[in-house]
């Protein structure tokens, strides 16, 4: 095996130890860690701030990732019971090891949460490999990116545990075709449920909390 295969597998090995540790602490606190991945300007945020507000806000808590500026972490910190900032000063992913320190910084042991919403970096391939220690994975795609993106990005879709189409209020202007999309998902991902919604008008936004729910009633049986 060359010097340079080594090192790429040492690293995700640690990644999933760390990853391991992260989950297992979740657990210990109750509290239900969700992954959520896309392309930038798909809707993470949006949807974070829509869901906090119907879910119990105080009972929430965000990690944002972000390779600059504190913008999405100033929009949910109204919001949310807590929020910590990464900024990955040019990494293209989060890593376990720094939502490890952000699970620190936010105290859970004593944080009584119900939620954490990881909002990975805006990317739709780097953050696949690298499990943090959520519950579920969470893939997102928005109707402005085109039905063609799911065969073309299969590895964000193929590992998620729930996919959300978002902004699916624009689909009839864009000439959006969701059979696309769920042909695609057919041939990939059969397991995850594809949740059609608009983080802006709130079409689909109850299926998207009725999930969350069900997951969080679920922790410590399941993944
Ligand atoms: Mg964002």
């Amino acid at each position: 095996m060359s010097r340079k295969i080594d090192v790429v597998k040492n690293v995700l090995e640690a990644n999933d130890e760390m990853a391991l540790n992260n989950r297992v602490l979740l657990e210990q606190c109750g509290c239900l860690a969700l992954n959520i991945t896309s392309a930038p300007g798909s809707g993470k945020t949006t949807l974070l701030e829509k869901t906090i507000v119907d879910l119990n806000p105080m009972r929430s808590g965000v990690i944002v990732g972000d390779l600059q500026t504190a913008r999405d972490a100033e929009r949910v910190a109204h919001i949310a019971a807590a929020v910590v900032q990464i900024n990955t000063e040019g990494g293209c992913h989060l890593s376990a090891s720094q939502v490890a320190a952000a699970l620190e910084k936010l105290d859970i042991r004593n944080a009584n949460l119900d939620f954490i919403f990881i909002e990975n970096v805006g990317n739709m391939v780097c953050p696949s490999d690298f499990d943090l220690g959520e519950h579920y994975r969470v893939a997102m795609l928005s109707t402005p990116e085109g039905d063609d993106k799911v065969a073309k990005y299969n590895t964000m879709f193929q590992p998620a545990d729930v996919i959300l189409l978002n902004k699916i209020d624009l689909s009839v202007m864009l000439h959006f075709d969701v059979s696309c999309v769920r042909d695609d998902l057919s041939k990939i991902n059969t397991r995850a449920p594809l949740i059609e919604l608009s983080a802006q008008t709130g079409e689909g936004m109850q299926q998207w909390l009725d999930w969350l729910q069900n997951a969080k009633a679920n922790l410590g049986s399941g993944k």
